[in-house]
């Protein structure tokens, strides 16, 4: 008998989208199904993360009239990884294996089956990776593939060019939710639960409708996210920097007190004031980021929940 698989699909006001995912979506599965590569009790779970449009009121309808079709209602917007993390747990009480995807149909749906050969072979974990960023501006490709390279040589292992198109079998999710780190950044968290794992190349396409819900706002925000969370090199790097103008500022003091023994009079006030400053700037920026930790400290001893569910549509009837 085939395993059970759950694709998880993220959504935030995905409205314009929904049913062509959705039709997408439960065509693969039935044709899945029928080549007897998955369990006719897969399904699609598609997670609403507090979404401010119809998105909730679509997949009710959609899974009303879908028996391949879930949702689960978050009681507010979380964020991407949280509303994931939501879904992957959900789906992994009835499925075998997730298939994590975005909504907006920009990963490759027939990589699928790409992925689950290589489930098959006895990968726990199988990351999608996009062949090239030709569908993306020069802007996003620059700092995209920036932050990869950042990430790397900041110690967290990323698998470059993922990002949350993955295949992962039940054993696998079960480990992820021993993490229990309240800053999400599953991209980081993944490859530290180990397992054999393997690498699927897809060609990413451009959002089918609808706008990106990652403006550079929170693309920001999940950069700096990935790195505080992951490395703690940038304090490292403070120190460093410290120490190194400590001992400049040393050299300086003597060479001046030797200039000041041959009576030569200082002059350059400028060049006083600019150093204030540029230690100033250093001094505060080097507190800004020991804060940023201590925040992040803060907030992870609160051990606050990830996310609530306010419901789930599944197989069952629901009780009243
Ligand atoms: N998303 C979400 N919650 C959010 C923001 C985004 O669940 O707060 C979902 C969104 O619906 C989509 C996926 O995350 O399925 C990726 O978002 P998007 O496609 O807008 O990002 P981009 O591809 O532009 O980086
Ligand atoms: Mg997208």
């Amino acid at each position: 008998m085939a395993d059970i698989l759950y694709i998880v699909v993220p959504c935030y006001n995905e409205q314009e989208v929904l049913y062509e995912t959705a039709k997408r979506l439960s065509a693969k599965l039935q044709t899945l199904i029928k080549e007897s590569k998955i369990s006719p009790k897969s399904r699609i779970l598609f997670v609403n993360d507090g979404s401010l449009d119809g998105t909730w009121a679509i997949i009710e309808k959609l899974h009303e009239n879908s028996q391949y079709i879930n949702g689960i209602n978050l009681t507010r917007n979380r964020g991407h990884q949280n509303a994931l993390l939501a879904g992957l747990s959900v789906a992994c009480e009835k499925a075998d294996l997730t298939i994590s995807m975005d909504a907006d149909l920009q990963d490759d749906i027939d990589a699928v089956d790409k992925m689950l050969d290589k489930y098959y072979d006895g990968c726990d974990i199988v990351y999608g990776v996009r062949k090239s960023r030709k569908n993306d501006s020069f802007f996003k490709k620059i700092t995209a593939e920036g932050f990869y390279r950042l990430m790397n040589f900041l110690g967290a292992q990323t698998v470059f060019n993922h990002a949350d198109y993955r295949l992962m079998s039940k054993r696998a999710v079960k480990n992820l939710e021993q993490f229990n780190e309240v800053n999400l950044f599953l991209r980081g968290i993944i490859p530290m639960i180990g397992y054999k794992s393997d690498i699927v190349y897809y060609d990413r396409k451009k959002r089918f409708a609808g706008k990106s819900k990652y403006p550079l706002r929170k693309m920001l925000h999940f950069a700096a996210e990935g790195i505080t969370s992951f490395s703690t090199k940038p304090i490292r790097y403070i120190t460093l920097i410290g120490s190194l103008i400590f001992i400049v500022s040393i050299i300086m003091i003597i060479a001046f007190i030797i200039d000041w023994g041959r009576g030569n009079t200082v002059s350059g006030w400028a060049s006083i004031i600019c150093s204030i400053w540029a230690i100033g700037g250093l001094i505060m920026l080097s507190l800004g980021i020991i804060g940023e930790y201590i925040g992040k400290m803060y907030l992870e001893t609160k051990k606050r929940p990830r996310y609530i569910i306010e419901k789930v549509l599944d197989d069952e009837e629901p009780t009243k």
